[in-house]
């Protein structure tokens, strides 16, 4: 059946966009997600297909649905929740090659890009006039705008611009069952507001390829900020910086592209493993950082309110130049592989982070339970961050639990991986006791998250995520063993 399917897609798109050799297809299989190395050959896909524009996607998932082979869309690969891991193997769609800029609209601040534009391609186009897109996830050399709709991304400058769901104006999908649809943004695709009928751009945000493949996006341009401001401080208790960050959240400053704070177990790995941090005076244990995007005349009012606020919690500026630097640096300390220690030894580690969004409220008794819930599995705990979920910058945060985990042991020891799994549901459930979300940026698709989908939504909720499933994909070709929607079909969960 695979080889009809591969016989088909090769005379409808060319031999040289389907790849079937092995060197081809692993390199597809591999994810930035923590994942048991024992199982991961089960999971290298038939073929790969490289379409070129939509009128070759709409061909691969006909000839999908006709064969009845599972699709799985990639983009950058760099998805830190299974997303784009082929788990019923089928045909992984590489969108690499539909990399064409269509149009940049300086005088309505839109830019129209295809699937295989990065954040990082499209913001070095969009520098050349002066402007930026200023969706900003860490990962901004890897990840491509349009997936960013597939995982409802999270980015560091949501306090000023907002998130990828506020940023993208309209998008053209192609349906599970070929059609292709064009979502939001009036007709010409460049209106941020319309009540006209469903919302049903929100639909496909956080969709993971499970309900078509995205293939263009319109997105909202600015003007670059003139200025970029970071200022990470220091605190002698977690309490003061606590109380900084609420008094931060008072502060009704708008031009803030965020505030955060790492934990004493965070500013222990860096003090262990990050050189600028070292030279700090033994005593700072939890650090609050904040930085301001705007003109230089709004950053500076908004700089003088922001440091009087941090001096009176007792913090310590730790200047400039380190805040520079630690800024800039936030593309690169989760970057694996990262060496973390076990028994005392340093060892090649992976980073796995969990991401759930919980309240202001919540972080003091949700920290030190995540930090018990670690040492009980005998994990490396690598710290925590909270850092401003919305625009408002108020209330709410992304709740970042960063673990160094060696997945050797997984190979050694099957019940290693079983420990892992555990250890990610507890504390996701911890979140979700405390009335948070699973996840605020990553997605909640592998396995010890995914089953807590339906404690967080509720099972009418759940429901209608299946029926809205099976409606648009009969076939349950798109992204199959994801968000445990196989049962709309009567299947099983994933492995
Ligand atoms: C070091 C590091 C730091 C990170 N920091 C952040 C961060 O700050 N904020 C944040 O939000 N994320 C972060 N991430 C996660 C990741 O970069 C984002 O989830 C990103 O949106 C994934 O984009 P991608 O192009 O790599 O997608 P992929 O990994 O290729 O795919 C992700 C999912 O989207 C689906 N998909 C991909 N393209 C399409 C398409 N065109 N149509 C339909 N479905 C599609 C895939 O099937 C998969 O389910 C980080 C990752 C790493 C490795």
């Amino acid at each position: 059946m695979i080889n009809d399917a591969i016989d088909e897609l090769k005379n409808e798109i060319g031999e040289d966009n389907v790849l079937t050799s092995m060197f081809e297809r692993v390199p597809r299989a591999m994810a930035h997600c923590i994942f048991p190395m024992h199982k991961w050959r089960d999971h290298i896909p038939d073929a790969v297909v490289t379409p070129e524009s939509t009128e070759d996607v709409v061909k691969i998932v006909k000839i999908a649905n006709k064969y009845k082979i599972p699709l799985v869309p990639r983009s950058g690969g760099s998805g830190l929740a299974d997303g784009a891991l082929p788990l019923k193997r089928g045909i992984v769609v590489d969108l690499l090659k539909m990399n064409r800029i269509i149009e940049i609209d300086l005088d309505n601040y839109t830019a129209t890009v295809e699937a295989g534009i990065s954040l990082d391609e499209l913001g070095r186009e969009l520098i050349k006039y002066g402007y930026v897109y200023p969706d900003y996830p860490a990962s901004r050399h890897a990840a491509f705008v349009c997936a960013r709709i597939a995982t409802n991304g999270w980015s560091y400058l949501s306090g000023y611009y907002g998130h990828t769901e506020d940023l993208i104006l309209s998008f053209e999908v192609v349906l599970p069952t070929g059609e292709v649809a064009h979502i939001g943004g009036g007709t010409g695709g460049k209106i941020r507001k319309s009540s006209s009928g469903y919302n049903l751009k929100s639909l496909f945000l956080g969709s993971q390829g499970t309900l078509g493949i995205i293939t263009k996006a319109t997105v909202e341009i600015f003007p670059a900020p003139e200025v970029e401001y970071p200022a990470y401080w220091g605190f002698r208790r977690f309490e003061d910086a606590y109380k900084a960050l609420g008094m931060l959240q008072k502060s009704g400053v708008s031009c803030a592209g965020g505030w955060g704070l790492f934990d004493e177990k965070r500013v222990e790995f860096y003090r262990r493993d990050l050189d600028f941090y070292i030279d700090l005076s033994e005593d700072i244990k939890v650090v609050v950082f904040w930085w301001l995007y705007g003109n230089e005349d709004e950053v500076e009012v908004a700089r003088k309110r922001l440091f009087k606020i941090c001096e009176e919690a007792n913090g310590t500026f730790f200047g400039e130049e380190v805040s520079q630097k630690a800024w800039a640096a936030r593309h690169e300390t989760s970057v694996p592989p990262v060496h973390g220690r076990k028994d005392g030894n340093v060892v090649p580690m992976v980073w796995v982070m969990e991401d759930p969004a919980v309240n202001y409220t919540e972080i003091p008794e949700l920290r030190l339970k995540w930090h018990n819930i670690i040492e009980k599995y005998g994990f490396d705990d690598w710290g925590l961050i909270f850092v401003s979920n919305r625009r408002s910058k108020r209330g709410e945060y992304l709740a970042g639990i960063m673990i160094g985990v060696d997945e050797t042991e997984f190979l050694e020891n099957e019940s290693r991986w079983e420990d892992y799994v555990s250890c990610r549901r507890d504390l996701l459930n911890a979140a979700l006791d405390a009335g948070g979300s699973l996840s605020a940026g990553h997605g909640a698709v592998e396995k010890g998250k995914v089953e807590l989908i339906r404690r967080e939504f509720g099972d009418e909720t759940f429901k209608l995520m299946l029926r809205i499933k099976k409606l648009l994909d009969p076939n349950n070709i798109m992204n199959p063993g994801k968000y445990l929607l196989d049962l709309a079909y009567g299947g099983d969960l994933i492995e």
